[in-house]
């Protein structure tokens, strides 16, 4: 740190990303990107952009807005329009927004203790104090518990790394509870499973959803998100945005999201085999004796009770396989494994087998009791 540093920043620690590694000889199941590049028409669109980088970026992203309002409206028969819309750089950027914009000192934010670890950081790095209310004992989320807290919560949904979700209802019963407090939904992940929150933004003014074109939409590299929620929030939101990035959204991810909009079939092929290759896994995973959760996600989270989670981690590391351990103690013993495409899938069962298969035979030899 150098002695330069704002001492309002002194105490904070960042947000430990997924491992990126550049050579690209893992077989990478660590940070829930789509094993699926995205469709030609959309990578086009980008390249399109490309040859007028000399130009801003249009800052009110006019058409993006329009197409993704006419998208929930095609969806769910909403009528949703451009106002109710912020475009970000990667949903990640919205969330920062939203703890810049709705907490502080006198407004807490409130998530459960295991989820989303940005949401910590986001906290610490506004300065915004924050309750974390433990997840029930089959992890999922308390939705009770969480009603009862003043502040504004942030409910990852599905929530991750569990991949279990609350269902529109139950949402909706938190909305109701806490009508003067807001509730930000993390929508990263409703497209492989869960009821989103969406329909209920016309009804509740209370109520902000967070979605990201970096999951389903193959597009994590091109970084864009987005909060949705009523017109009088996203002119909050979009004051922060103006003042302190207009210009958030680059030129070619922004024509690389229409396009993906406008190509929504291949988007959904690609989701509907990502949800099948989980429900496969996980019957494969649950052969070979690990305990998995109910994932709604475009991952599984999964434990077994012969081996440490680290151990196994560090396992399929060396053999060449990226996944993701948490260190916290309560999930310490589980790891996180992002669904990829049937090959990645087929080559980490059979590595898992040989590491859980072997290690299990040395130990029997070693008369070692688990
Ligand atoms: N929310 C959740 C729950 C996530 O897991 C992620 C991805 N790490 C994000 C938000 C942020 O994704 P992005 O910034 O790529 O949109």
């Amino acid at each position: 740190m150098s002695r330069f540093l704002n001492k309002k920043y002194k105490g904070v620690t960042p947000y430990v990303p997924g491992e990126q590694p550049q050579d690209m000889k893992y077989i990478k199941l660590n940070t829930n990107e789509s094993p699926f590049p995205p469709d030609p028409a959309v990578q086009q669109a980008a390249a399109e952009a490309a040859s007028r980088l000399q130009l801003y970026p249009d800052p009110d992203l006019l058409v993006l807005r329009e197409k993704l309002a006419g998208y929930f409206n095609g969806k769910f028969g909403t009528g949703l329009s451009r106002g109710n819309f912020m475009l970000t750089n990667g949903s990640d950027e919205a969330l920062n927004d939203l703890f810049m914009a709705f907490c502080g000192p006198d407004r807490p934010a409130v998530f459960p203790d295991i989820t989303y670890g940005f949401y910590k950081v986001f906290a610490e790095v506004n300065g915004v104090p924050y309750k974390e209310i433990p997840l029930q004992g089959d992890f999922t989320v308390d939705a009770d518990a969480l009603a009862e807290e003043e502040g504004t919560i942030f409910l990852a949904n599905p929530n991750a790394p569990t991949g279990l979700a609350l269902s529109r209802d139950e949402i909706e019963r938190i909305l109701r509870a806490r009508p003067d407090d807001l509730l930000v939904v993390d929508e990263a992940y409703i497209d492989f499973g869960g009821e989103s929150a969406v329909p209920l933004l016309e009804k509740y003014d209370n109520l902000v959803v967070v979605q990201t074109f970096s999951k389903s939409r193959s597009m994590a590299g091109a970084r864009v998100g987005f909060a949705a929620a009523q017109e009088s929030l996203i002119r909050d939101l979009d004051t922060l945005r103006n003042s302190t990035s207009p210009y958030n959204v680059n030129r070619m991810s922004m024509a690389a999201a229409e396009a993906a909009l406008d190509h929504d079939e291949a988007v959904q092929k690609n989701v509907a085999e990502i949800k099948e290759i989980r429900e496969s896994t996980k019957a494969a995973l649950k052969e070979m004796g690990f305990r998995v959760t109910g994932s709604l996600g475009n991952f599984l989270f999964l434990k077994h009770d012969g081996f440490d989670g680290e151990e196994l981690y560090e396992a399929l590391k060396a053999r060449g396989v990226l996944v993701r351990h948490f260190k916290k103690e309560r999930i310490a013993k589980y790891n996180r494994v992002t669904i990829g495409s049937r090959e990645q899938m087929r080559e980490f069962l059979r590595i898992l087998g040989e590491i859980t298969g072997s290690e299990e035979e040395t130990r029997l030899r070693n008369g070692e009791q688990r």
